[in-house]
């Protein structure tokens, strides 16, 4: 693709389908939890979609960097352990936190150090590309799904007519509307809760409400939900916080994954100490101490111990053993459950665990889908 960024997303969008009239001038959208009124020749917050003479228009055609990934690293811990992903991302957030890890892609129009290269993309085509690549699941992440989810749907529905599951890597910032429109074509969301501090959430340019409301309404929706924290030190690590934030999880439901992984310093946050070791365990703790069943320490593969595993929440028995992105051991029944006593294990999990395809991202090989409409 050529031209200037601003250019490329001009051109490379559809009329959208989230969004309402306000009156002749302005519309409202409604892909997240801002709601934007955009008046006409303008955009919203997330800078990629845009009212173009009364419509609102959003990101169409196009990816970011496709990577195949070890499920894991989304992180998914109870869902196909093991199976590789083919992920793919847009342009643009509606947050803008300082220690994004993909900034390149979210910050976008924001920061003009945010330079990515958007490659022309067919739906149908990317499909086919992940099953010759052998992924079992497709994923929306790398920039803010939800900003860009009509496309999503439209890989999503070949995805799901080629017998592949979904998934969403999101902040969580959604409306109803959005969450209904996706849920005939996505399975597995991942929110990553950053905090539980409505002040800390306007410092990246949200608010917790939207957030809260979102993790509640994909449990009743029946999306299978994880969470992710990435442990800030100074900045969300307190005892109190992180004990409402669990708490919080706990509430909706005891069987919701949580992930508390370690902050390295990235992008604009570069002058605070990393997350360490002990930091991550006393965080586990609070979760554990708050009625989680499943806690999992990322991000320092090989030093947490036990909190890189699942066990069986009745047993105590092993279940699947990892190391950073490898399982080293798979024991849960073809019927989901624990082999030693029985319980049930929430999650979707294969009838046969696959051998791993890779435990370390790389980039298709086979690049048909991406250059076919290049
Ligand atoms: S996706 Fe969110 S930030 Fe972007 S225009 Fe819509 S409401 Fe605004």
């Amino acid at each position: 693709m050529t031209g200037t960024l601003t250019e490329i997303i001009s051109e490379n969008a559809r009329e959208a389908q989230l969004w309402e009239p306000i009156d002749g001038y302005r519309v409202r959208c409604l892909a997240c939890g801002h709601r934007c009124p955009i008046p006409v020749g303008f955009s919203g917050v997330c800078k990629v979609r845009f009212n173009r003479e009364g419509k609102l228009y959003a990101p169409w055609g196009y990816v970011v960097n496709p990577l195949c990934e070890p499920i894991e690293k989304k992180p998914f811990f109870h869902v196909l352990p093991g199976a590789l992903t083919l992920s793919f991302g847009m342009l643009g957030c509606c947050l803008h936190c300082p220690y994004c890890q993909n900034w390149v892609t979210s910050q976008a129009l924001r920061d003009p150090r945010a330079v990515a290269a958007p490659q022309a993309a067919d739906p149908r085509a990317l499909v086919e590309d992940a099953i010759g690549l052998g992924a079992r699941v497709v994923v929306s992440t790398y920039n803010e799904p939800l900003i860009t989810s009509e496309w999503a749907v439209a890989i999503f529905k070949e995805a799901k007519a080629a017998g592949l599951a979904t998934g969403f890597v999101s902040n969580g910032n959604a409306t109803a509307k959005v969450l209904e429109y996706l849920r005939p074509w996505l399975d597995f969301y991942k929110v990553d809760l950053k905090s539980f501090d409505d002040k800390r959430y306007r410092q990246l340019g949200g608010r917790l409400q939207p957030i809260v409301d979102t993790i509640v309404r994909l449990k009743e929706m029946g999306f299978w939900v994880e969470i992710v924290t990435l442990l800030v030190p100074g900045f969300n690590d307190s005892k109190d916080e992180l004990t409402r934030l669990t708490d919080f999880i706990a509430r909706v439901s005891p069987d919701i994954p949580w992930h508390v992984t370690a902050f390295h310093a990235n992008y604009k946050m570069r002058s605070r100490g990393d997350t360490t070791t002990e930091m991550l365990v006393n965080a586990a703790d609070i979760g554990r101490s708050a009625g989680l069943r499943f806690v999992y320490a990322g991000n320092l593969p090989g030093c947490v111990g036990d909190l890189e595993n699942t066990r069986c929440p009745s047993c105590r028995s092993l279940l699947v053993s990892r190391y950073g992105y490898v399982i080293r051991q798979y024991r849960i029944t073809s019927a989901g459950a624990c082999p030693s006593c029985g319980t049930q294990v929430p999650g979707r999990w294969s009838e046969h665990f696959e051998p791993q395809v890779t435990s370390v991202p790389f980039s298709p090989r086979r690049r048909r889908g991406l250059d076919r409409m290049a």
